[in-house]
């Protein structure tokens, strides 16, 4: 049954508003926005008619869609990986463009979405599939290409970044979350084979991945890193299922239970596991930052474009300042956050090294927190502009209302930030005389 209220007219995006508009602004150099410009029209051309399904699928609340929605995703990242928007990683010499900011500007407009001048409408963005992208094209390529053997680049880095097989990332357990380090899943060595024993929380794209890169302790010692080939979801021992979240559904959440799964030995990465997901840390924050402000577009020009149209009280909902003041603070805070995600990406690009610098992890996460707030409230603006409506799936899920709720706390989590942060802070220097 479709849930959707005939009587409820579509919300009309504004064709233009230039504040909201990536490729107007002089942040982007020229070669940039070709870039953002070509994948803008990458999203009409080749991504629009699977987002729309997707997004439709939502409405028929009694029927099993869940299958139907993999195909979907399945299909939009091997799209993805044919024009090197999944992983970044590959073939750097034949790109204008940095790695860390095609990934940035991709995560923008993925999330984001963009207007099409062929077709007069807004193209939305999605920000779960860009979780999806995230987690297999980043979370997992790019560890497993800072430690792979040459077996295990062929074997398993391949087949994700340039084939767009679907990979995940398992951290996250049920004790272990923002304190990683209580991770317990354990990785046995047993001859040439290791067996894996434990379980896996909110891990995007679990269920329907066919790599996955698993942290756990080696013989219930130091954190390693093994690949794990899923066989397709067979694999022997190994269940996943969906974690039903509110928000980011279309990112496949999952809880992976690894019951002595016996996975070959050279599948496991050289290096501390801890060493090898910290690695990624950097650039993993300001692609979260730069999807939380593509989204934070999205959600304000939906609520901008609500408050031209909606009349109450005989007058037009912008008319009023209780409605219009948030929206356009919100507008005025988004630049400023662009231009630090888009200096940070260039800085890293210029200078790899940068990617282990402690102060550049502290920025970026920084950056994520304000980036994800940001999201965060220009959802709460579609809420208070949109009344009654913003609570029904009509019109919540093409503006995908509750991602950002998700990510206040998924992929690292702020308050552990803030709270650190303030600690740093307000610590009390020891009075000067104490040096002597
Ligand atoms: C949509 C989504 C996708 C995700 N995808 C993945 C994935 O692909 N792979 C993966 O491994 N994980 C994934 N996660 C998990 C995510 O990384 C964790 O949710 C996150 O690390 C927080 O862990 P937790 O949920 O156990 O919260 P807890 O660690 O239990 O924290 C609970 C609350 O307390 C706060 N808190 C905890 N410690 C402190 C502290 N020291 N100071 C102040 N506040 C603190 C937290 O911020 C949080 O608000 C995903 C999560 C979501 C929501």
């Amino acid at each position: 049954m479709d849930t959707r209220l005939k009587e409820f007219e579509e919300i009309q995006i504004q064709k233009y508003v230039p504040e909201l508009d990536l490729l107007n602004s002089s942040l982007l150099n020229s070669q940039e926005k070709e870039f953002l410009a070509k994948f803008y029209d990458f999203l009409e051309k080749e991504l629009y008619t699977d987002l729309k399904a997707l997004e439709e699928l939502n409405y028929f609340v009694e029927e099993p869609t869940q299958d139907k929605k993999k195909d979907l995703i399945v299909k939009i990242i091997k799209k993805l990986a044919k024009k090197e928007y999944y992983s970044t990683i590959l073939n750097p010499e034949k790109h204008k463009v940095g790695r860390i900011m095609r990934n940035v500007l991709i995560a923008y407009g993925l999330s984001g979405g963009g207007w099409s001048d062929t077709r007069e409408e807004y193209i939305a963005g999605n920000w779960s599939v860009e979780m999806g992208r995230l987690s297999g094209g980043t979370l997992f390529c790019n560890p497993v290409a800072y430690k792979a053997n040459e077996y295990q680049r062929e074997r398993f880095l391949v087949p994700v970044a340039r084939d767009g097989a679907v990979a995940a990332s398992g951290m996250t357990e049920f004790n272990a979350g923002s304190d990683i380090v209580r991770m317990e899943l354990n990785l046995q060595i047993n001859g040439d084979e290791v067996i894996a024993k434990g379980k896996k929380l909110f891990i995007t794209n679990g269920m329907i991945c066919d790599y996955l890169i698993l942290y756990g302790r080696i013989n219930e010692g130091q954190i390693g890193a093994i690949i794990v080939d899923t066989e397709k979801q067979q694999l022997q021992n190994f269940k996943a299922s969906r974690v039903n979240t509110f928000g980011m559904e279309d990112a496949f959440v999952s809880c992976l239970i690894f019951d002595e799964v016996r996975i070959p030995k050279k599948n496991l990465l050289q290096g501390s596991g801890l060493g090898i997901a910290f690695h990624q840390l950097t650039e993993e924050r300001l692609i979260i930052s730069a999807e939380a402000l593509g989204d934070a577009m999205k959600k304000l020009l939906y609520s901008y474009s609500f408050a031209l149209q909606r009349k109450q009280f005989k007058k037009l909902l912008h008319q009023y300042q209780i409605m219009r003041f948030p929206i356009s603070k919100s507008v005025r805070e988004l630049n400023p956050l662009i231009a630090a995600i888009i200096n940070h990406a260039r800085n890293l690009d210029q200078n790899p090294q940068l990617g282990t610098s402690k102060q550049m992890a502290q920025q970026t996460m920084g950056l994520k927190v304000s980036a994800s707030e940001l999201a965060f409230e220009s959802s709460i603006h579609c809420f208070r502009t949109m009344g009654g409506r913003g609570f029904t799936r009509h019109y919540s899920a093409p503006i995908g209302l509750l991602d950002p709720y998700c990510m206040i706390h998924g992929g690292g989590s702020n308050y552990v930030m803030g709270d650190a942060e303030s600690r740093r802070f307000f610590k009390p220097k020891p009075p000067k005389e104490e040096f002597y």
